[in-house]
C-alpha cells in the first residue's frame, strides 16, 4: 500500500486529542489509515451516540491474508468463503470486543453475518488483491462527549485484532473452511442437477427438517428429531462434486433422497405429522444452508414461490381472471382482468399473489392449507348444489393446478390434509405419518377411481398469459422530508419507502433483514428504470438481476452515494423484489 496515508499512530493521536470533546469531533477521523498490514477506512461517522452506528472497513492485502485462491475461484465459492469469513469475524468480535459502559451504541461492533441460510451478501468482500470486512461501530461516548481514548483502544488495537482473527488464513480452522465451501458448492450443484433430472426439489435421506422452536431456525436435536427417509419409489441418487464424509464410512460422492418431480405433488397426512415442516424445508431450500443445519441436503429449484392468502393487502392492476370472474360491486360488476384493491380478500389476494409470482418468473408454487383461503382451494359438490356455479366468481385452484403445469410448465407442491379434492390432479401423493414420508399415490388414485367426485369442474376458459404490467414511476416515491431517497427495512417484516410502509409479513421467503434492505434499494432502482424507459416489470427485474450479477449487490447502493459502505445487504430473489413492489399501496401502472 502507498505510504502517504496517515497511519494508526495518527488515528490514535486524533482520538486522544478529541477525548472529552463534543461527539461531533469524531468527524475528524473520516478517511483512511494505514495500519501495519491492513488499512482502516472510516466511511461514515455517526452524528450522535444513539444514531445508526458508524461505518468502517478493514482491508487486508490477499498476500497477507493468505486465503487459498481455490476457495474463492468462482462465484459460488467466493460467496461461500465470504459468508464463512463473516461468521468467523462475528464470533471473534463477540469474544474480543469488551462491553462498553458508554452511552447509546457505545462500543457496539457488528458485522452483517447471516443465519442458517448462506446468501450472497456484502459483509465481506473478496478481491484477488485484498479481502475486506465491512463493520458497524458505535463510537464510544459519555453522554454527548467522545470517549476518544476508549475509541483509540478499540479502533487501533482491539478491532483490527478481532477482524484479523476471523480473516487471516493462519488463524482460521482450515478443514472447517474447506468443508463449508464444499458444502455450499454441493448444494448449488444439486440445484443444477434438479433441472437436469426433471425435479423441483430434493430432500436427502437423514436430513433433519424440524426446528428447535417456532421462533428458532436452529435444528431440533436429539432423539425427538426424526431424520428424513425417502419412500423407496421416490428415491433418487444425485452426484456431488465434493465427496461427503459421514461417520466411519468412506466419503461418498453421491447422495440419496427423495426427488420431487415436476408436476403436481400433494402432501397429505394427519395433523401434527410433519407436513408443514416438510414444506417449510422446501421453501427454504431455495438457498444453501450452513453445515450442521440439517437441511444441507434439502435443495429446491431456485424459483419456487410460496403462495398464501393475505387478506387486507393491496393489489394493483393484476389479471386474476383465471381464478376469479366478475366480482359483485356497487352498481356494476367488477372486471377482474385488471384487478385493484386496497383491501383484498383471502381468495383475491391469493389469486393475485399467484399471478404476480408467475409474472416474476416462478417455476413452481408451494402452498400449505394452513395459510390458504379455503374457498380458493376447493368447492365441493354440496356447495355447488347450494350455490350454483354461475353465482360463484371463483374458479378454485383445483381446477387450474394441472393446467398450470401442462400449459405453463409451473409445478405445484401442495399440503392438503383436509380434503381429497386434489387426488385426481396430483401426479403423486406423499403421506407424512409420524414424521415419515410414504408414497401413497396409488392408493389415492384408486380412491379417486372408486369414489369419483361428484363436483363439476368449473367451466372456464383456458388461462392466457397476462398482459405485461408497466409500473408508473410517479407512483414510486422514495422521498421523505428533505431526503430524495429515504428507504429502509425493519427486520424482515416491513420496508419504509419514502413516506409509505410496505408490509412484508406475507412473504415467507425473505429470511434475512438484509434481504429486506436490499429489496428497499431495488425498489428505488425499479423507479429509475421506469423513468428511463416504459418497461414491463419483468424486463425491469431482468435488468436489475443482470446489474447485480455483473457488478455485485453493491450496485443497489452505489458505493459512495452516501459515503457509506453497503455492508449490510443480502441478495433477494426477483420474486420477492416484485412481491414487495406489488404490496406498495401507492403503486400505479402506466
Ligand atoms: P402438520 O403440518 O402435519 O400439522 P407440522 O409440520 O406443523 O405438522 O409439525 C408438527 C410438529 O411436529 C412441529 O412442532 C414440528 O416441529 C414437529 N416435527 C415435524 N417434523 C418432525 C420430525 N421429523 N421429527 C420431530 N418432530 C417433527
Ligand atoms: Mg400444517
Amino acid at each position: 500500500m502507498e505510504g502517504a496515508l496517515p497511519d494508526s499512530d495518527a488515528l490514535r493521536e486524533i482520538l486522544e486529542r478529541i477525548d472529552g470533546r463534543g461527539y461531533r469531533a469524531y468527524r475528524d477521523i473520516r478517511g483512511s489509515f494505514d495500519f501495519s498490514g491492513a488499512r482502516l477506512y472510516v466511511d461514515h461517522v455517526q452524528s450522535d451516540p444513539f444514531a445508526a452506528p458508524s461505518k468502517l472497513r478493514l482491508r487486508i492485502p490477499m498476500e497477507r491474508a493468505g486465503l487459498p485462491a481455490e476457495l474463492f475461484g468462482d462465484r459460488v465459492r467466493r460467496l461461500a468463503l465470504a459468508d464463512f469469513l463473516a461468521r468467523h469475524i462475528r464470533t471473534a468480535i463477540r469474544e474480543d470486543v469488551p462491553h462498553s459502559t458508554g452511552t447509546g451504541k457505545s462500543g457496539r461492533v457488528s458485522i452483517d453475518a447471516g443465519g442458517q441460510e448462506v446468501l450472497e451478501r456484502c459483509a465481506v468482500k473478496l478481491d484477488p488483491e485484498w479481502v475486506e470486512a465491512r463493520l458497524s461501530v458505535g463510537l464510544p461516548a459519555s453522554g454527548r462527549r467522545a470517549r476518544g481514548r476508549e475509541a483509540a483502544q478499540l479502533l487501533c488495537r482491539i478491532l483490527p485484532a478481532a477482524v484479523e482473527r476471523g480473516l487471516l488464513w493462519t488463524e482460521l480452522p482450515h478443514d472447517e473452511a474447506r468443508d463449508f465451501v464444499h458444502c455450499v458448492e454441493n448444494q448449488e450443484a444439486l440445484r443444477r442437477e434438479l433441472g437436469e433430472r426433471g425435479l423441483v426439489a430434493f430432500v436427502a435421506n437423514d436430513s433433519i427438517l424440524p426446528r428447535k422452536s417456532g421462533d428458532s431456525d436452529l435444528p431440533l436435536h436429539g432423539q425427538a428429531a426424526v431424520a428424513f427417509q425417502s419412500p423407496p419409489s421416490l428415491e433418487v441418487e444425485l452426484s456431488l462434486p465434493n465427496p461427503v464424509r459421514s461417520g466411519k464410512e468412506p466419503p461418498a460422492s453421491t447422495v440419496r433422497g427423495m426427488g420431487i418431480p415436476r408436476g403436481v405433488t400433494l402432501i397429505v397426512g394427519g395433523g401434527y405429522h410433519g407436513k408443514s415442516t416438510l414444506l417449510q424445508a422446501l421453501e427454504r431450500g431455495i438457498h444453501p444452508h450452513v453445515p450442521g443445519d440439517g437441511r444441507e441436503g434439502v435443495v429446491s429449484a431456485s424459483q419456487l414461490a410460496k403462495i398464501r392468502a393475505e387478506d387486507g393487502r393491496a393489489v394493483t392492476g393484476v389479471d386474476i381472471s383465471p381464478f376469479i370472474g366478475d366480482l359483485p360491486g356497487p352498481g356494476e360488476s367488477r372486471d377482474t382482468h385488471c384487478f385493484s384493491s386496497q383491501d383484498a380478500s383471502g381468495s383475491t389476494s391469493q389469486a393475485a399473489t399467484i399471478a404476480e409470482a408467475l409474472e416474476a418468473g416462478a417455476e413452481g408454487l408451494l402452498l400449505d392449507e394452513d395459510t390458504c383461503a379455503t374457498n380458493f382451494m376447493v368447492r365441493d359438490d354440496r356447495m355447488q348444489a347450494l350455490v350454483a356455479n354461475e353465482n360463484e366468481p371463483i374458479t378454485p385452484f383445483v381446477d387450474r393446478v394441472r393446467e398450470l403445469f401442462e400449459t405453463r410448465g409451473v409445478s405445484t407442491v401442495l399440503v392438503m390434509g383436509g380434503s381429497g379434492a386434489y387426488f385426481e390432479a396430483a401426479d403423486r401423493v406423499i403421506a407424512m405419518h409420524d414424521y415419515r414420508a410414504e408414497d401413497v399415490t396409488e392408493a389415492a388414485h384408486a380412491i379417486a377411481r372408486a369414489q369419483p367426485t361428484t363436483r363439476t369442474p368449473t367451466a372456464c376458459e383456458t388461462m392466457r398469459p397476462a398482459a405485461a404490467r408497466k409500473p408508473d414511476p410517479r407512483s414510486l416515491d422514495p422521498s421523505r422530508g428533505r431526503r430524495d431517497v429515504k428507504v429502509d427495512a425493519r427486520g424482515c417484516e416491513r420496508i419504509a419507502f419514502g413516506t409509505s410502509e410496505i408490509d412484508l409479513r406475507g412473504l415467507e421467503q425473505i429470511f434475512d433483514p438484509s434481504q429486506a434492505r436490499a429489496i428497499a434499494l431495488a425498489l428505488v432502482r425499479i423507479r429509475q428504470h421506469a423513468q428511463e424507459t416504459p418497461s414491463s416489470l419483468s424486463e425491469i427485474l431482468d435488468a436489475i438481476e443482470s446489474a447485480v450479477d455483473a457488478q455485485g449487490l453493491e450496485t443497489l447502493d452505489p458505493f459512495g452515494s452516501r459515503g457509506e459502505h453497503p455492508g449490510s445487504l443480502a441478495r433477494p430473489r426477483r420474486i420477492e423484489i416484485a412481491a414487495a413492489l406489488n404490496r406498495l399501496r401507492s403503486l400505479r401502472l402506466r
